[in-house]
């Protein structure tokens, strides 16, 4: 795996930073268990890691400027439960700063490139990971997914993401975008190995207040029980205008084969769905403006060594240190928090939060899932969408709704549109992600045939 990253990473820049040295002591270690018989499921498999998760001892960026020589002393419990599980962990992948934007260009060192076609985006905030499992950089990855960036990257790069349930994975040692949004997930080859990995990270966990106490279901063994009468949603709006025409045909073919497998299709509707995108954009930023009020220079991280007084030292470190995006975020969420404007967008953006997930619970009282295209686009070029931010949040219109409501959600590639990957999405109602693995599955063994038709650029 290492060597594979030395030859291709030049061009893919999946990885902010890799770590060989571990990675062999891990491969060491994990030969020792795999001469028993019941070595865990993940020994000895190399997996990579989002830079977002904090890992002890190795650097952990957050692809952020700020944080570049900030050097956790722990591990996140996600960090943990892997190495528990025996997995090698190669090195930590590049991502949007602190992880707000869809693209991976918003990274404070570098751009990623998509493996398919390395003049395109691989999509994000996890692009890196994305990535990284794309080009064979790895066998599987953890992204975080605040509104999408698990599952749009894995669509974009042709690969399978899942975002789980709010609580299901602990958080702890994420580094905090918009905590009542971020989860972690599992970035996969194919839907068997996200069953894997998420064997391996869900459970409850002390370190997390809102971590759920639910058993965690056997979820490798659900990937084989029957779907068909299975009832799957799809939402007129989600099929609306602002999909590409590509994406909409790759997207109703796989849809047919749902029906093929034996699932029921239902016409649905999610009303609210048009207001998800400015709802995100006030609830996500305004909880990211509290959470970046840590990063001044003081304690740790990037500071202004010039600076004279607190005040400038706390000014300059923040001016120098966070990129664009970063600084659009904090200024939208602080004034959406601000006396006088506090009712008339946070409040009122908590309403509608609450409006968008009665939709969904209405709808799962008549359908088991709900199916629509992952991203309204394939990959796009690199810096298409870099100056306008309004068209890159519209790339995950289709993926925010699923966090506001706090459900789970999975991508599995369905297809081609102009050579390059197209995701499906499947959501259920909360812990539904033993059906969301079943159906994936399902689709997954169905779909052998589009998933031959392009070749990836590495
Ligand atoms: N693209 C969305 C944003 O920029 C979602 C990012 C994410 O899920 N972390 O906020």
């Amino acid at each position: 795996m290492l060597d594979r990253i030395h030859s291709i990473d030049a061009r893919v820049r999946a990885y902010i930073t890799l770590t060989p040295d571990l990675a062999m002591r891990q491969a060491a270690e994990a030969d020792e268990r795999l001469r028993h018989p019941d070595a865990p499921r993940l020994c000895g498999v190399p997996l990579a890691l989002k830079d977002v998760l904090s890992t002890r001892n190795v650097k952990t960026t957050c692809g952020s400027k700020i944080l570049g020589n900030f050097v956790p002393p722990f591990d996140a419990t996600v960090v943990s439960m892997l190495r528990d599980a025996g997995a090698v962990t190669v090195g930590k992948t590049n991502m949007d700063e602190f992880a707000m934007g869809s693209s991976t260009e918003n990274s404070g060192f570098f751009p990623t490139f998509n493996p398919w076609d390395l003049d395109r985006v691989p999509g994000g905030s996890s692009g890196g990971s994305a990535a990284a499992v794309a080009a064979d950089e790895c066998i599987a990855a953890l992204g975080s997914d605040t509104g999408g960036s698990v599952r749009q990257p894995a669509a974009l790069c042709g690969v399978v993401g899942m975002r789980p349930t709010y609580g299901r994975v602990s958080r702890y040692g994420l580094v905090a975008f918009a905590s009542s949004l971020d989860q972690i997930g599992p970035i996969t080859k194919d839907v068997t190995d996200c069953a894997i990995l998420m064997q391996a990270i869900s459970g409850h966990d002390a370190l997390d207040s809102t971590s759920l106490q639910a058993d965690v279901p056997d979820y490798e063994s659900s990937l084989h029980a029957d779907v068909a009468g299975l009832k799957v949603g799809l939402p007129r709006e989600y099929m609306a205008a602002g999909v590409d025409e590509g994406v909409r045909g790759v997207v109703l073919k796989a849809i047919d084969r749902l029906t093929e497998a034996g699932m029921e299709i239902v016409d649905i509707s999610l009303p609210h769905t048009e207001y998800a995108l400015a709802t995100y954009y006030v609830i996500a930023p305004a909880e990211a403006s509290a959470n970046l009020a840590r990063y001044n220079g003081v304690k740790y991280g990037y500071f202004d060594p010039d600076s004279d007084g607190v005040e400038e030292l706390m000014m300059n470190s923040r001016g120098t240190g966070f990129g664009a995006e970063v600084k659009r975020r904090i200024m939208l969420g602080t004034f959406a928090l601000s006396s006088g404007y506090y009712d008339a967008y946070y409040l009122r953006a908590q309403k509608v939060r609450t409006l968008i997930k009665r939709d969904f619970d209405q709808a799962f009282e008549s359908v088991d899932l709900i199916v629509t295209p992952t991203s309204p686009t394939v990959a796009f070029p690199v810096g298409e969408k870099v100056d306008d931010p309004i068209s890159m949040y519209l790339s995950d219109v289709m993926t925010l709704p699923g966090p506001i409501a706090g459900i789970p959600g999975i991508s599995v590639p369905c297809g081609f549109s102009q050579g390059l990957p197209v995701g499906l999405q499947f959501m259920a109602p909360p812990l539904g992600e033993t059906v969301l693995l079943r159906a994936a599955h399902a689709y997954e063994q169905l779909a052998g045939v589009e998933s031959a038709t392009a070749r990836k650029a590495v």
